[in-house]
C-alpha cells in the first residue's frame, strides 16, 4: 500500500518547520549513485532526483538539510565540522555491496572534505542477529564486504548491515563515528518493515548547526 501523497506533503512540511529550510530528498533505488544539491532546494523542488546518497554543499549561506528514508537499511550521516558538506546516505544490502559508502566519501573528498575529520553517524536498522538471509545471498555479500556476514539469533544465515557499514567506514578513513545501536525489528520505536509489512518509514536528517 502506498502512502497518500498529500499527507506525505504535509509531513515534510512540517520537517522543513523543525528543520528551519527546506529538507533535499532523494527517490532511492538501492544504487550506489551520489547526487550534490548546492544550497536550499527551492519550495515543490526538494525531491533530487535517483540516487541513494545526497551531498549537500553550502551556497551562500546556506547549507541544504538532507535525508534519508528507511525502513530496515541503515541512514547513514555524514557532516564535515564546519558543516559546509553534509551527506545523507541509504545503506541496504544493495547499496552495501555496490559500494554507496565509498561512492559517498569519494565525492566529500572531492568537494574538499578531509575524511579522517568527518563526523559520521549511523540510525537504527535491523540487525546482524534479526536479517535473515538465504546462505548463497550471505556469501555474496560477504565476498564484497567480509564484516556483514552474520548469523541470527536463531542460527541460521544473516546480513549484518551496521557492521559492513561500519566497516567501510574504517577502511575508507573515518574516525568519528557514532552507531545508535537499535534494532527496527526488535525497538518496536522505529517503523520495520519486515516486522510491520505495510508501508511506513522513519527519516535521518542532517543540516549544518
Ligand atoms: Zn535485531
Amino acid at each position: 500500500m502506498d502512502d497518500d501523497e498529500d499527507r506525505v506533503l504535509a509531513n515534510r512540511e512540517l520537517l522543513d518547520r523543525h528543520v528551519g529550510s527546506h529538507v533535499a530528498w532523494m527517490s532511492q533505488r538501492h544504487t550506489a549513485r551520489v547526487r550534490t544539491v548546492r544550497g536550499e532546494p527551492s519550495p515543490g523542488r526538494t525531491t533530487q532526483g535517483e540516487c541513494d546518497a545526497l551531498v549537500g554543499r553550502r551556497s551562500g549561506a546556506r547549507t541544504p538539510a538532507v535525508a534519508v528514508m528507511v525502513a530496515d537499511c541503515v541512514p547513514l550521516l555524514l557532516a564535515t565540522p564546519d558543516g559546509a558538506l553534509v551527506a545523507a546516505v541509504h545503506v541496504g544490502r544493495q547499496g552495501l555491496a555496490s559500494g554507496v559508502v565509498l561512492a559517498t566519501l569519494e565525492v566529500l573528498a572531492a568537494e574538499g572534505a578531509v575524511v579522517p575529520e568527518l563526523y559520521a553517524s549511523l540510525g537504527p536498522s535491523i540487525c546482524g542477529r534479526c536479517y535473515e538471509v538465504p546462505a548463497a545471498l550471505r556469501e555474496e555479500v560477504a565476498a564484497v564486504v567480509p564484516a556483514a556476514s552474520g548469523t541470527t539469533a536463531w542460527g541460521t544465515p544473516a546480513l549484518d548491515i551496521p557492521a559492513g557499514v561500519l566497516a567501510q567506514l574504517a577502511a575508507g578513513g573515518v574516525r568519528r563515528v557514532q552507531h545508535v545501536d537499535a534494532c527496527t525489528r526488535e525497538d518496536e520505536r522505529f517503523y520495520s518493515f519486515r516486522r510491520d509489512g505495510v508501508t511506513g518509514r522513519f527519516v535521518g536528517v542532517v543540516r549544518p548547526a
